[in-house]
């Protein structure tokens, strides 16, 4: 088990250690920040876009965030004399801390319920209420989460399933949401390896579709099964699609892929999050995450720009029950030096066009398995 210890930094936002298995007990030191932040401020302000019917944060105190530091002045590498940075330790192994900057909270509650039928709801407003955390996934300024040992990659998982766990508890809270946005080219602002968390206070409009479409599959089979359990079947069975299977999770590229490159990492027993996993399915997920992270960056001569945004069911009480924790890892990159940009079509209309067949990018993560960027194959994968 990796070692947690929670402390506070000095404006109050909370920061938490966890360390490989194994790692000492961490020293008084570690946990204080003498910077002496200025307080806190209030929360932004969600809006309702009575269009649409969904939340917008309007979070213009973000503009001042920090934009690429040079490495030397890095807010999440472990503090030095030189560099104070947002962690107190002089070394640490993955860390959580709340953004100093975020598009949600600090303040939790409940924003205001929808619209009373025959109203518009139109300038309906709320606080920003939820919280945005930072995980670093490693002290080290440079790399990426693919370069992470299986045993770091295993405290990253820890990580996530502890603070979904924590923060699904707090108040006002609809929605977990672990990511990690990898590259320039996908508007990361810091180089150094790390993911957010974040937990909102509505269900995302994304996840909301998501939910229906699954909500109504799970009541028509009589809650027999999730809906992305009747997927996983459908394409372990096909084959065409997949990327690998092992004892735990399956990966393949989905039937309708909206992006150049998208893949689904399912979990074989339905669950709703990262918080359910038991340790030997941690285990295994610390491995097959990182053979697909390879395997990405073993397409391109220069390393994968992408998203990786773990799915998680809601915790609205109605679409709960037929959610399942999933993984879409996506990027827009369609050719060694060409991106696909959101335009006209997927832009405004939400229409997808992709110009690759999901079946010849499935074949090609297949192959890349073999690479030598990527030595390890699990076993029963059918690469
Ligand atoms: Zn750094």
């Amino acid at each position: 088990m990796s070692r947690i210890t929670s402390t506070r930094l000095s404006d109050s936002r909370e920061l938490i250690y966890f360390d490989d298995p194994g790692t000492p007990e961490r020293t008084p030191e570690s946990l204080v920040d003498h910077r002496g932040l200025p307080a806190r401020g209030e929360p932004g302000e969600v809006r309702y876009d009575a269009l649409s019917g969904d939340w917008v944060a309007v979070a213009a105190h973000r503009q001042s965030r920090t934009h690429l530091p040079p490495a030397d002045q890095c807010p999440i590498c472990p503090t030095t004399a030189a560099n104070p940075s947002e962690i107190p330790a002089a070394d640490y192994d993955v860390v959580v801390f709340e953004n100093r900057f975020p598009s949600l909270g600090p303040a939790l509650g409940d924003i205001p319920p929808l619209p009373a039928p025959g109203t518009s709801g139109h300038g309906m407003t709320g606080p920003a209420f939820g919280r945005c955390e930072v995980v670093a996934f490693t002290p080290q300024h440079t790399g990426s989460f693919a370069e992470l040992g299986e045993t770091r990659a295993r405290t990253v998982i820890e990580a996530w399933a502890q603070r979904t766990e924590a923060l699904s508890a707090m108040p006002g809270i609809k929605q977990v949401f672990p990511f990690e946005n990898r590259g320039a080219d996908i508007g990361v602002t810091l180089h150094h390896p790390h993911g957010q968390i974040y937990a909102y206070p509505y269900v995302t409009p994304r996840a909301a579709q998501l939910g229906a479409v699954a909500r109504k599959y799970y009541d028509d089979v009589d809650a027999k099964e999730t809906l992305a359990a009747s997927l996983l079947k459908a394409e372990r069975e096909d084959g065409s699609r997949m990327v690998l299977e092992a004892e735990h999770f399956s990966a393949y590229v989905p039937f309708a892929a909206r992006w150049p490159l998208e893949i689904h990492l399912v979990p074989h027993r339905s669950v709703p999050d990262l918080a359910a996993l038991t340790g030997a399915e941690r285990d295994e997920l610390s491995h097959v995450y990182l053979d697909l992270l390879k395997r990405l960056d073993s397409l391109y001569p220069t390393p994968m720009p992408y998203i990786s945004a773990w799915h998680q069911a809601p915790l609205d009480p109605v679409l709960r029950p037929a959610g399942q924790l999933h993984l879409q890892l996506t990027s827009p990159r369609r050719a060694a030096d060409k991106l696909k940009y959101l335009a006209g079509s997927e832009a405004a209309m939400g229409a997808f066009i992709n110009d690759t067949t999901p079946e010849a990018v499935a074949e090609r993560l297949r192959s890349v398995a073999a690479a030598p960027a990527s030595p390890k194959t699990l076993e029963g994968t059918r690469a």
